[in-house]
């Protein structure tokens, strides 16, 4: 291994190119936010990127998250949900979860409310918004939010939304990528606009390692960056979505 090919300083290459492109779209590169996703990624990968300075990791599976949160306990991680989540592994997310940016449904808002409340906890949430026209991605319809969010604001009072998370298109075509950015801010903007439910939705995760440029100069305020600091995964993405959702 080279000393370009670490996990360290492919962290710190990433956060550079993060404030780069912040700065070149005419942006607060402090508005970037990086989350590192260690899904398929071990106790050794994760430690060498707390050792350089992360404390935050996505995780797209309940049971994966779970089984590094003990091993991993020492680090002081805050463990981010960022996979669809069905309603029955709530209690594990509900238990470990510092927040989850996939919320996509209101029967899943209410059964990890149903956990949180047990737990004694809240938690922070982005609501998970489908802004493709692929078949395969989960996410609620962005003509769906408003009620949604009422919805949340009076049912699920453990659930604080904070904002919004897309997965773009998965195609060359960047301005079809672009479009799905574009589509997740303008829909932030207004529901902000109207004022509903009450809630701020500061922050707009989108971007992942090969589409984050992009994302950065339409308004994410924080990407969900894998590959690009972990490197390849063994498992295809079909392991992550389902073969007949899979897209990645
Ligand atoms: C895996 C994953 C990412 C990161 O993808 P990379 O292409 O490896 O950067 C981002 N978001 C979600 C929801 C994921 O499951």
């Amino acid at each position: 291994m080279t000393e370009a090919d670490t996990i360290s300083s492919r962290l710190a290459r990433m956060r550079e190119r993060i404030r780069a492109v912040a700065v070149r779209a005419g942006r607060d590169p402090d508005a970037v936010q990086l989350l590192p996703v260690s899904k398929t990624f071990g106790e050794a990968a994760i430690r060498e990127a707390v050792a350089a300075g992360a404390r935050r990791f996505g995780e797209n599976k309940a049971q994966e998250m779970r089984s590094k949160y003990e091993p991993l306990i020492d680090c002081g991680i805050e463990w981010v949900m960022i996979g669809h989540l069905q309603t029955n592994k709530a209690k594990d997310v509900a238990r470990i979860a510092s927040e989850i940016q996939s919320l996509d449904r209101m029967d899943l808002a209410m059964a990890l409310d149903r956990r949180l409340q047990k737990e004694g906890r809240a938690m922070d949430a982005l609501v998970q918004i489908k802004t493709s026209t692929e078949p395969s991605k989960y996410g609620l319809p962005p003509e769906e939010l408003p009620e949604f969010l009422r919805r949340v604001a009076r049912e699920t009072p453990t659930l604080r939304v904070r904002g919004l998370m897309t997965l773009a298109i998965n195609a060359p075509d960047q301005d079809a990528v672009r479009a799905c950015f574009r589509t997740l801010r303008e829909l932030r903007d207004r529901v902000r606009e109207e004022g509903i439910g009450n809630v701020e939705l500061e922050r707009l995760s989108m971007g992942m390692s090969g589409d984050f440029e992009i994302a950065i100069e339409e308004g994410s305020t924080e990407v969900r960056i894998g590959t690009a600091i972990f490197g390849g995964r063994v498992y295809g993405d079909s392991y992550y979505w389902p073969e007949d959702q899979a897209v990645r």
